[in-house]
């Protein structure tokens, strides 16, 4: 197994310095970069098919010590009144863990659902209803050793921020684990929770719902952030300027926070320049 006591810091996907674009190859560019995680990005479709492609991946994984984590597709809405569109974001969710399970990824990242003006209590417990079904039907296929990591999301319209994704995962109790995604975290709270102590407070708060274990156990998105009072717009590059005027994320907080708190887990970069923002980053942590 991965040493996961140790906080990994990686790519969202291959990263752009691989030569010859494939996942094992950039797999194997990870470690030249000498960080330690890839996120697959299925987020258009699950393009790992079949059993032995995944087992592949997870070996060259094994061999670079990277760990591995998976992004489910994007067009997930596990509140859809439409029994078409809920039927295919289960069955995209169920498909990444399967790989997920094969390749060794102890992860799954998921867009829950979007809000549809209905009442957010509702759609709480709605959304709550199909993750306790998805985590039911990955015991019963034998997928369990993939946690369900629904992610915070940087909109008003989408389901969900930290806070009710932790008290979300906390009633369900095992399985499912908050992703979050420190950009959005930002982007959602138009601005006003950018600093080391409003980071920490996620923390706090993660430890106090879901344990010590959940902090040793952390899968985190970071990258720079554009957004409007709706929430996030765009990605951006850690040090790069607001085109609306906000101040930059304060990555360096967010870093000191995952060090002071001793998290472990996966962290992953986000940023447009992927692999740079992950070095600066595992860079900075490693010097404090
Ligand atoms: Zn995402």
């Amino acid at each position: 197994m991965y040493d996961f006591m140790k906080l990994r810091i990686g790519t969202a996907g291959v990263p752009l310095s691989t030569e010859t674009r494939d996942t094992i190859n950039g797999i194997a560019q990870v470690r030249n970069l000498n960080l330690d995680a890839m996120e697959l990005e299925f987020v258009r479709g699950v393009y790992v098919k079949s059993e032995k492609d995944a087992k592949e991946i997870g070996e060259a994984a094994k061999s670079h010590d990277v760990a591995l984590s998976i992004h489910a597709p994007y067009f997930i809405n596990l509140n859809s009144p439409d029994r078409k569109i809920l039927e295919a974001s289960r069955k995209r969710i169920i498909d990444s863990a399967r790989i997920g399970h094969f390749a060794g990824a102890r992860s799954v990242v998921t867009h829950s659902a979007y809000y549809m003006k209905m009442d957010r209590h509702e759609v709480f417990e709605r959304v709550k209803g199909e993750y306790v079904k998805l985590r039911k039907e990955l015991v019963e296929r034998g997928y369990d050793d993939v946690v369900l990591r629904p992610e915070s999301m940087g909109k008003s319209s989408q389901f969900a921020g930290v806070d009710e994704l932790v008290k979300m995962c906390a009633e369900i109790g095992g399985g499912v684990l908050p992703c979050v995604d420190f950009a959005h975290y930002v982007a959602l709270h138009n601005g006003a929770k950018n600093s080391y102590e409003a980071f920490s407070e996620i923390l706090e708060n993660i430890e106090k719902a879901l344990g010590r274990e959940a902090l040793d156990n952390m899968h985190i998105h970071f990258s720079g952030i554009e957004y409007t009072d709706k929430g996030e717009r765009n990605h951006l590059v850690f040090d790069e300027k607001s085109a609306l005027g906000h101040p930059i994320i304060k990555w360096r907080d967010m870093v000191k926070a995952w060090k002071d708190y001793k998290i472990g887990g996966i962290a992953i970069s986000e940023s447009p320049n992927i692999e740079v923002d992950a070095i600066k980053a595992k860079e900075f942590y490693e010097s404090l």
